[in-house]
């Protein structure tokens, strides 16, 4: 399976790296970092304009589940920094990322997240070795541990391309914030227990190894990603569910009926 990961010339995005608080720190020397102003009120008309051309999640929502979303996305962005390191952000950044925190949580009425202070967007992406060099192995998204806590790292050009590309499956923020969720109970472990009741657990296990298995034997189109453990299934196959739902309906039943439950999507 190694090897087949590593012919796939993938971009890898990484659940929890073990960023080491100085690695982090030479970085962000090496970049500069800047932080984005307080969002203003101002803000809310043209984020409007921005979700209904950029997030198709949002533009098949009804208009009463449209402003609820705006309110959302701009809860979020008040209550969380956005700081950028290395590049520049714009205005359609920063609805992208208050759109994907609100995506995966948008059925939860009183969602907050919890152990989340700030997104640092960030570029280029960089190797787990902060070398730069090459393709394989970047890193284009991940959660702080340590001193690091309480901060996502996301890279600007995936978090462009996530929504540019929206039936493809791949979202790289939208992939981080699921890992938030999954971490709300401590453990990113492919369970969120925040949001699934207990007696759904072993079912859940159940299904994940199948359709692991599935992978590891070349019989699926899920990112082959999702293999490398239940953590990264969770978030890889999430991407999948909010971006494809018809196609995984068709291709995957079982794991649509199951993420329905997990995210509380009524249709
Ligand atoms: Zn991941």
């Amino acid at each position: 399976m190694d090897g087949e990961i590593e012919e796939m010339n993938w971009v890898i995005i990484v659940a929890v790296l073990v960023l080491s608080f100085p690695v982090w720190k030479f970085f962000e020397r090496k970049v500069g970092r800047r932080k984005w102003p307080a969002v203003q009120v101002s803000f809310a008309s043209r984020l409007k304009r921005i979700l209904g051309k950029r997030v198709s999640f949002y533009k098949n929502l009804s208009a009463r589940e449209k402003r609820r979303f705006e309110f959302r996305v701009m809860r979020f962005l008040q209550n969380h920094e956005v700081t950028t390191a290395g590049t520049r952000i714009n205005e359609t950044d920063l609805a992208l990322v208050g759109a994907s925190a609100v995506i995966p949580v948008f059925r939860f009425e009183r969602w907050r997240y919890r152990g989340l202070d700030e997104v640092v967007v960030f570029g280029p992406s960089f190797d787990r070795n902060f070398a730069g060099t090459g393709e394989e192995g970047r890193v284009v998204g991940l959660l702080g541990t340590g001193d690091l806590d309480r901060k996502m790292f996301l890279c600007r050009d995936a978090l462009r391309k996530g929504f540019a590309q929206e039936k493809d499956g791949d979202n790289t923020a939208i992939h981080e914030f699921v890992h938030l969720v999954d971490k709300m109970d401590g453990r990113v472990d492919g369970i969120p227990k925040v949001i699934i009741r207990r007696q759904y657990v072993l079912p859940w296990l159940e299904l994940m190894k199948r359709k692991i298995g599935e992978i590891e034997k070349g019989q699926s189109d899920i990112n082959p990603y999702a293999a490398m453990g239940n953590e990264e299934f969770l978030a890889v196959t999430a991407e999948y569910f909010f971006e494809c739902p018809e196609k995984m309906e068709e291709r995957h039943p079982d794991l649509h009926k199951a993420l329905r439950y997990v995210f509380k999507d009524p249709d």
